[in-house]
């Protein structure tokens, strides 16, 4: 019989794996309130402190009185209200693509878009570190599964010549992401894009950390790379660096076609509420801004100041991204890091197995437009104490 799940989750945190839920009472912004303490929150996704903003409530609550709050039906059946058309023109220009697609979540456009782009007899073949969306729906479509080191495009190409000569009907999809969500690292774009051109594969590149903090305007590193229109399937969020919610594919207008009709995370669920696609419609006008691109360049001067105050040996090198990793190994030690940071007044998470491998357990410092520099000074100095 299995074990009842009380041991399990005794288990779990005997391992120090075991998670729990935490609720924040505050505004979303850096600084936090939570457990009746005020904190410094470096843990959030929202790079550019747009998800507070008065511009993306107001035009939230406008959409709210215009359409009302639900969508009352799938995207395919009464559910798609002018936000959403707006939304999916404003992305498509935004990302330079022919068109665009909207999902309810990022989740929900990994699950839908590989399940809809491969199935039994094709080949999908990931980068070790992609998301857990990305893994799921690629296991979920049936496709035959391969996986290469991180950011290797030599063993990446070893499984595209095997797979074009044990499978020269399939069609070959490479996933990887642009910024990774972990290690905050980027990947060899214009080598992945060359590789996989000559082996007449797929790329579907996840720009999740990327948009709104790489690239011009934040248009994300394949445009930074001017590989936008190499990229087949480009694929990101609404939920990080715009401050709202749901997931979006931005190609050919044949690709967004197709998924119209066979992404089962879109055709079967209903549309995402108006509210959201008016606030993430915004939330893209604002990028396209001169004040946009400033709040951009903001988010990198705070990383510069980060950067320069780094205790050596604990995070990469070179930032590439508003993602900081700070690397500890055993999960108990990043536990512990974690609480010493609380008890300073800083809220940073400890990430974990099954998250990352085990043994790599670290502390995920992200930055924010919305940081002041004394904040980031005051970080750091927290992070030379844990040094010592
Ligand atoms: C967060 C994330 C997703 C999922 O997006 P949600 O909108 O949060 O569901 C997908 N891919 C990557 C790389 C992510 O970091």
């Amino acid at each position: 019989m299995a074990r009842p799940l009380e041991e399990e989750l005794d288990a779990l945190k005997q391992q120090s794996l075991l998670r729990r839920l935490r609720e924040i009472e505050s505004q979303p912004g850096t600084a936090m309130t939570y457990a009746g303490r005020q904190l410094i929150n470096f843990s959030s996704n929202d790079y550019l402190g747009l998800a507070g903003e008065a511009f993306l409530r107001d035009a939230a609550k406008e959409a709210i009185d215009a359409y009302g709050v639900g969508a009352t039906a799938s995207r395919l059946v009464c559910g798609t209200l002018s936000p959403h058309v707006a939304l999916e023109e404003k992305l498509a220009a935004f990302k330079r693509a022919e068109a665009a697609l909207c999902f309810s979540s990022g989740y929900a456009t990994a699950l839908g878009t590989l399940g809809a782009l491969a199935g039994k007899g094709d080949v999908i073949i990931l980068d070790k570190l992609a998301h857990a969306s990305l893994i799921d729906g690629a296991r979920l479509s049936g496709a035959v599964l391969r996986v290469f080191p991180h950011n290797q495009v030599d063993k990446l190409e070893s499984h595209l010549q095997w797979a074009r000569k044990e499978h020269p009907q399939a069609r070959i999809l490479v996933v990887t992401e642009s910024v990774f969500s972990m290690d905050g690292d980027r990947a060899p774009l214009a080598e992945l894009v060359e590789v996989k051109d000559r082996y007449e594969a797929l790329l579907l590149v996840d720009e999740a950390h990327a948009v709104g903090v790489v690239g011009p305007n934040g248009r994300g590193l394949a445009e930074r790379l001017g590989l936008s229109q190499r990229v087949d399937i480009q694929m990101g969020t609404l939920s990080k660096a715009l401050g709202v919610s749901g997931g979006y594919i931005c190609g050919r207008r044949a690709l967004i076609d197709w998924l119209i009709n066979r992404a089962r995370s879109f055709v079967y669920s209903t549309a995402p509420p108006p509210a959201l696609a008016a606030a993430a419609c915004a939330a893209v006008e604002f990028l396209e801004s001169a004040a946009g691109e400033a709040r951009r360049r903001r988010l990198w001067d705070n990383l510069k100041i980060l950067a320069t105050g780094l205790p050596p040996g604990l995070t990469p090198e070179k930032l590439q991204s508003a993602i900081v990793p700070v690397m500890l190994g055993e999960e108990a030690a990043a536990l512990q890091a974690s609480k010493m940071f609380y008890d300073n007044g800083f809220f940073i998470p400890a990430i974990r197995y099954p998250t990352v491998a085990r043994g790599t357990a670290r502390l995920r410092l992200t930055l924010s437009a919305a940081h002041f520099p004394e904040e980031i000074q005051a970080v750091t100095s927290a992070l030379w104490e844990l040094v010592r």
